[in-house]
């Protein structure tokens, strides 16, 4: 009789619910229709540590689409891929990857030149000489990849903007998580089509153990004005989403670069 009743309760709790979730004014509904697609487009064959932080990555992204507010698709390879395939989507959110071919590589930088829009994170921005892709220098508004820490460590950052719509609810000095840092050359603040919102303090130096950095200007969070994108450069290893500082940051960012969609801004209501 005790467990009918457990039952009937749950029954009812459960009826009260789907009740709840069919009436529009439930604030949960306003999301019921999909807004708009996002792809993460990450390497599951990198080295461990950037594949740890894929994986919780795209964790950290399927609960953002809890409600329905937007499809969420997930890839290791762009080959093969249209530019009508890729323009399916809002935004890519790119990890410790890049496209790789010379086809792959075009049909990507249509999809920007177009209106795309990027997330990037950590080594998807990786630009050494052996990259041999023009392009992505300009996208990305830097020189090549210049030097990294090791190991991974905790930082300062030093907000150079603080009232982006990535970085105006974010303290002006936090301590991020620890994470392989780059540093570029030349440097992203060098290139006036670059808004730069977030660097390392110089408060860090010397940063690292083994391979120290011991000077220089250190952007992490930056944007091109000219392509619809913003770069995060934190993206190592299964730390970096134990702050609530970088999560919020990282939110921002996916939903700036989202909220410039030309097809209009699904998060106005
Ligand atoms: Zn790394």
């Amino acid at each position: 009789m005790k467990y009918l009743h457990t039952f009937l309760a749950a029954l009812f709790l459960l009826m009260g619910s789907e009740a709840m979730a069919q009436d529009a004014s439930y604030p949960a509904n306003y999301a019921r229709a999909p807004r708009f697609k996002a792809l993460i487009f990450y390497s599951d064959t990198a080295e461990p540590a950037h594949v740890d932080f894929a994986m919780q990555a795209i964790d950290f992204f399927k609960r953002l689409t809890y409600g329905d507010g937007f499809i969420l698709e997930t890839t290791t390879s762009v080959e093969g891929w249209s530019y009508e395939r890729m323009k399916e989507f809002s935004v890519i959110i790119n990890i410790n990857t890049a496209p790789g071919s010379a086809e792959s590589r075009a049909i990507f930088e249509q999809y920007m030149e177009n209106g795309g829009g990027w997330l990037g994170f950590h080594a998807a921005a990786y630009n050494a000489r052996s990259t041999n892709w023009p392009w992505l220098n300009e996208f990305l508004g830097c020189g090549q990849f210049y030097c990294n820490n090791w190991p991974p460590q905790c930082v300062l950052v030093d907000l150079d903007v603080t009232d982006s719509p990535i970085t105006r609810n974010i303290p002006e000095h936090f301590v991020a998580p620890e994470s392989e840092w780059y540093q570029w050359n030349p440097s992203p603040r060098t290139n006036p089509d670059v808004e730069v919102l977030a660097s390392l303090s110089a408060k860090n130096y010397p940063l690292g153990i083994k391979d120290v950095i011991s000077s220089g200007d250190f952007p992490i969070v930056w944007r091109n004005r000219k392509y619809r994108m913003a770069y995060l450069n934190y993206g190592h290893g299964d730390r970096e989403f134990t702050d609530a500082t970088q999560n919020l940051l990282t939110l921002n960012a996916f939903r700036y670069v989202v909220s410039l969609d030309p097809n209009g801004d699904p998060f106005k209501k």
